[in-house]
């Protein structure tokens, strides 16, 4: 151990510059004026009208401070969902609130189970908590609950899972989730992530609110940054036994959801005319997407999310870094995932119909079609 006391310069605690920065999708191509954003999974049709206008309307506040506890969108989230309100916390996004469990879970040396390509903002929370991440090996990109089952140790505090997972778009059933759910200790926290839920309409799906209503060890979270398409203004929301949202609320920034933010949520969640029409797109474009790509030789990993992932065949002699670039110099962003583990994967959040269009011929062009 060094003695950070005796350093000739202030010295971060260890284990911090061992992490790596979250990397956002490129939103800016070299010598291209106005790219297509096709990287960060965003509502490519914008946010509901109404919640630009409670957003604008908020702008006569801006010297107040936000309602600490988001009582008026704590409200609006309870009754559409049917959820007690005490079990809710919001957070700058729902990163914050993984973040947030972090640090109420983790001592130094405690670990945190994810799937081999799970999303990268959960294990930058657990290293920054001196916790451990033991990443399972996943099938067919998909989660395997008996290898994070088998994972478990009484060092375990954490399972992230996302469902539908980014990068992946793979998803498991009710019965897989509950199955995981029964073989946990009970003192370990399973945090089922739903930022990609209301695009999975398969039967067999469930958003885990109903298993966790009556868990004491889930936590269901949510974001108004993919359906309702408002990234920009950081909010998200968990749903927890209220025990536990007594103890995370504790460490909680006191204002970390602006005004803005809450209103234009709350007129968001109003609009299920903009929500049903950002799932009719994905619908009607993920399959297309999905067979053409795959009628250039590409792998599509089956998606259930509002983007595909693209895998480029070792024999076909083409990278997914080549594949990005070429794309980006026709205007097209797209996410390369080689820090998840996906080397040979590029992953494009579903446009509009223009959009996926150039998609396809920008991919034929690049795979010689
Ligand atoms: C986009 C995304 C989120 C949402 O994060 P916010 O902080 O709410 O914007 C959460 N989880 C996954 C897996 C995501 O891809």
């Amino acid at each position: 151990m060094t003695d950070r006391f005796a350093a000739p310069r202030p010295v971060p605690k260890p284990g911090i510059l061992d992490i790596a920065p979250y990397k956002p999708g490129k939103a800016a191509a070299e010598g291209v004026a106005s790219p297509i954003k096709l990287s960060a999974n965003e509502n490519i049709l914008g946010c509901s009208d109404e919640a630009r206008a409670a957003y604008a309307e908020a702008a006569g506040k801006l010297n107040l401070y936000p309602a600490g506890r988001a009582d008026i969108l704590r409200a609006a989230v309870a009754e559409k969902y049917n959820l007690e309100p005490e079990r809710l916390l919001f957070g700058c996004g729902s990163d914050e609130i993984f973040q947030l469990l972090n640090q109420t879970f983790l001592e130094p040396g405690d670990n945190m189970i994810q799937g081999a390509h799970g999303f990268a903002a959960y294990a930058i929370g657990t290293h920054a908590c001196g916790g451990v991440v033991k990443y399972v090996p996943e099938k067919n990109f998909t989660i395997d609950v008996d290898a994070m089952l088998e994972a478990v140790d009484e060092r375990t505090r954490l399972i992230f899972l996302a469902n539908p997972a980014n990068p992946t778009g793979t998803w498991i059933d009710a019965d897989e989730v509950r199955r995981l759910h029964e073989g946990l200790p009970p003192s370990v926290v399973l945090v089922l992530d739903g930022a990609y839920a209301e695009f999975n309409t398969d039967p067999r799906f469930e958003d885990g609110l109903g298993l966790a209503r009556n868990a004491h060890n889930i936590v269901v979270t949510r974001t108004f940054s993919k359906i309702h398409g408002l990234a920009a203004l950081r909010v998200g929301w968990g749903y927890m036994p209220a025990e536990m949202a007594d103890a995370v609320d504790r460490i909680r920034l006191p204002f970390n959801v602006n005004i803005p933010a809450q209103l234009a949520a709350v007129a968001a969640l109003k609009d299920e005319a903009f929500a049903a029409r950002s799932v009719a797109l994905v619908e009607q474009w993920r399959p297309w997407l999905t067979q053409q790509i795959n009628g250039l030789g590409l792998d599509v990993v089956p998606s259930a999310a509002n983007f595909v992932l693209v895998g480029f065949p070792e024999v076909s002699g083409k990278t997914a870094v080549e594949a990005e670039g070429f794309l980006a110099t026709k205007g097209l962003l797209t996410r390369g995932v080689g820090n998840y583990g996906l080397v040979n994967h590029l992953r494009i959040t579903i446009g509009l119909e223009e959009h996926n269009r150039a998609v396809v011929e920008g991919l034929a062009e690049f795979m010689g079609k």
